[in-house]
């Protein structure tokens, strides 16, 4: 888990042993296998939705993460995307994982992964729950109120807690904190609590909210963490681990950059947290590491003419493609980050065609399984592909089974530019 360095694709395969995995070689990028594949499963008449990933990507992200924040540790959020290869892969790179619940602890444990090297990410949690962290060595948790404290206290007095305050997530795809975290000015209180109940407290957590669109949350979200930090010293405590949570670009040409967040954050931290202090700085990302990796092909099931006309005459077209808003798109995501979902052609057209206004359906009767509504598109036929790239988070972990359309499948693929 520790050697990531001077490893040729070869190894990496070897090293990935249970994964089924496809080496391309200098030739081939991970998007001509996606039109390659789609060409091939359609000729065997296999026209089932498919993902490629790109494990060379995810490796990638890994070293840039280094790079950029060589300060702070990864642990992975499973939640984002919790296929084995992908957990594997960055079980592989050494990261940490960040678990929400039984059943991602377990995916994570039974991999060989360090109880040490996972903290349980949720600050509210089932006391059962609390006890299977409990009886596997998981000693990292965070919590934001008074109760998490007394099941703490009856059922896991050993656990080193770690106080989630919120951060300002206005600017951000999704936010966290109207559930989860509290306010700065509580915490004074809540701390009181936890040592009148002799419960342990390592450090401060905070998220901006997924898919945060300013390095500034960041930078105010370290500076409330310092002021909870000294509060927990004032209290006696030894403050020791800070975990500035996800929210880290993962799309391609998403802005701000991912080097931009990490200029902000490397700043903060060392007006905050001097490297003299004894303190473990570790983060949550999901969507950093594997969106970009994971493009999803669809196939077109159905081809309808709208009557109606759009506002410049143009015809209008509908597809129902074979995944939409039950599976990979999930709904409420979708509203909130369809600006960013740029769906491409899988076949070769002339580009002096005409443009189409077109809206993409998945395959279930409910009208709100519609994943775009007016997009431009050259005309398609039945059987053609249409891609989704920067397809990794959130999307096969919210899979319904709505309708029991079955998932699709994941080929992995691991490109020799981007591999380590
Ligand atoms: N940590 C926690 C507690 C979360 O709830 C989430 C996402 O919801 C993440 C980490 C990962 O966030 P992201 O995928 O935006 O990096």
């Amino acid at each position: 888990r520790e050697k990531t360095e001077d490893i040729s694709p070869l190894h990496t395969c070897i090293f990935l042993g249970g994964i089924n995995l496809t080496l391309l070689d200098n030739s081939m990028s991970a998007q001509q296998f996606l039109k390659q594949k789609a060409t091939s499963n359609s000729a065997s008449g296999n026209e089932d939705a498919f993902y490629v990933a790109d494990l060379g990507d995810i490796m990638q992200k890994h070293c840039q993460f280094m790079k950029e924040l060589p300060r702070v540790k990864p642990f992975y959020a499973v939640k984002c995307n919790s296929t084995r290869e992908v957990l594997q892969t960055l079980a592989y790179l050494g990261t940490g994982f960040a678990c929400c619940s039984t059943a991602e602890l377990d995916m994570v444990l039974r991999m060989g992964v360090p109880a040490t090297d996972i903290v349980y990410a949720n600050p509210c949690k089932q006391i059962s729950h609390i006890r299977y962290a409990a009886e596997h060595g998981v000693r990292r948790m965070t919590f934001d109120c008074e109760s998490e404290l007394f099941k703490i206290a009856a059922s896991y007095p050993q656990a080193e807690m770690i106080l989630q305050i919120v951060a300002d997530n206005r600017d951000s795809w999704h936010s966290l904190s109207g559930k989860c975290g509290v306010h700065i000015n509580e915490c004074e209180n809540l701390l009181e609590k936890a040592k009148s109940l002799n419960i342990q407290v390592f450090g401060v957590s905070f998220h901006t909210g997924s898919g945060c669109k300013n390095t500034h949350s960041f930078r105010k979200a370290i500076e409330d963490a310092r002021k909870a930090f000294d509060i927990g010293k004032k209290l006696g405590y030894k403050m020791r681990i800070l975990d500035i949570g996800g929210g880290f670009p993962g799309d391609t040409e998403f802005l701000p950059t991912f080097e931009k967040f990490a200029e902000v954050i490397n700043k903060s931290l060392d007006q905050c947290f001097s490297c003299n202090e004894d303190v473990e700085i570790i983060a949550e990302p999901g969507r950093y590491y594997v969106s970009s990796a994971f493009t999803a092909a669809l196939n077109i099931v159905t081809k309808k003419e709208v009557t109606k006309k759009d506002g410049e005459g143009r015809r209008t077209l509908s597809y129902i493609l074979n995944d939409g808003t039950f599976g990979s798109f999930l709904l409420n995501y979708l509203q909130i980050e369809e600006k960013n979902l740029k769906p491409f052609v899988g076949k070769d057209f002339d580009t002096a065609l005409e443009l189409f206004p077109s809206i993409l359906w998945g395959p279930t009767c409910a009208s709100e399984d519609e994943i775009l509504n007016n997009v431009d598109l050259p005309e398609l036929e039945m059987g053609d592909w249409i891609f989704f790239p920067n397809m990794g988070a959130y999307t096969i972990s919210m899979n319904s089974n709505f309708n029991a359309f079955a998932a699709p499948k994941v080929y992995f693929v691991l490109t020799k530019e981007k591999s380590l």
